[in-house]
């Protein structure tokens, strides 16, 4: 068997196109467009890439993007009080702290401080929660990211055994989360696991979110099995590669995600996505699709 392979990037685009109607829709009745608040900290290459790529998407969908880049040495409270002005602004709907943030900084009361109605990424424990009772608000973009693929792929999930590689806050949990609202059977693996390449054997879903190159091997893949690789693992020789050895794992999956190209740019998607719904939530418009 050769898989199909699942493509993020038009699959993104897409979604970025759907969206452009919606956002113009909603700044024709509020009066503003949607507005994506972003804080970075520091000059981290990997994250400003990030931070930009996030930006670029808000602006060619007609979300605004307002920037906060500071520098290395900021303290706690000038990121706290710039937190709390941009809980106050009405023209901020979602808020975006980049991580990971310099050693000096404590992440987890800033995330705290971020308004769970304005929290885009969906780390807030209040959002966490609605997730966890199955009364999803702010999801995680990522996690979003892999349901879509799977969705608009049309592979089944319902009664599907699914194994999720990897029990970050960030990807594994949330997505675990999500395929069981969908109805699948869903083991979640991590490094203390015995006996992964068994998991992964029975497992009609695969979700790889590890961050070790190729280490989900292609002969431990189900015949048939839909695999989403999350994975971004930079080699020596400067390529990109997934979780999952791609090319061996082609010829055993129905579907697969590349790296580049799959889960990776459905993140941006996502992020633009929730933006526009916390804006509708905020300004309380219901407008149609
Ligand atoms: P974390 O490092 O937070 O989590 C990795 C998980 O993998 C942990 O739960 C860890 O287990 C588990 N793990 C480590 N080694 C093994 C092993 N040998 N066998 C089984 N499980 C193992 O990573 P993230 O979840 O943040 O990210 C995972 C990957 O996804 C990374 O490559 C990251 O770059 C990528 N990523 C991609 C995104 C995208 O947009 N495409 C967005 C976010 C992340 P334990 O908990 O026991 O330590």
């Amino acid at each position: 068997m050769t898989a199909q392979i699942i493509d993020g990037k038009a699959r993104a685009k897409q979604i970025r196109k759907d969206l452009k109607g919606r956002v113009s829709a909603f700044e024709e009745r509020a009066g503003r467009p949607p507005g994506l608040g972003v804080i970075l900290v520091g000059n981290d290459p990997a994250s400003a890439v990030y931070v930009r790529n996030k930006e670029r998407a808000c602006e060619k969908t007609g979300i605004r993007s307002f920037h906060h880049q500071l520098p290395e040495d900021v303290t706690q409270q000038h990121l706290e009080e710039l937190i709390d002005q941009l809980n106050q602004d009405p023209e901020v709907h979602g808020i975006l702290l980049q991580l990971p943030l310099p050693g000096h900084l404590d992440a987890q009361p800033l995330m705290l401080r971020i308004s769970p109605s304005k929290d885009a990424d969906g780390f807030h424990p209040v959002n966490v929660g609605q997730l966890a009772v199955g009364k999803p608000v702010f999801v995680p973009c990522t996690p979003l990211g892999c349901i879509d693929l799977l969705r608009s792929a049309g592979v089944p999930l319902q009664g599907a055994n699914a194994v999720v590689v990897g029990r970050s806050n960030i990807v594994g949990k949330p997505v675990a989360q999500l395929l069981l609202a969908e109805g699948a059977t869903v083991t979640i693996c991590h490094s203390k696991t015995q006996d992964l390449a068994g998991h992964v054997g029975r497992a009609d879903v695969v979700i790889a979110a590890v961050g070790r190159p190729e280490m989900i091997r292609g002969d431990w893949i189900k015949p048939g099995a839909a695999v989403i690789d999350v994975g971004i693992n930079r080699l020596d020789d400067g390529s990109i590669v997934g979780d999952v050895e791609f090319a061996a794992a082609s010829e055993r999956a129905g579907y697969i995600t590349p790296v580049p190209g799959g889960v990776g740019p459905m993140t941006v998607a996502k992020l633009l996505e929730n933006t526009l719904e916390g804006a509708l939530r905020i300004e309380q418009y219901k407008l149609q699709d």
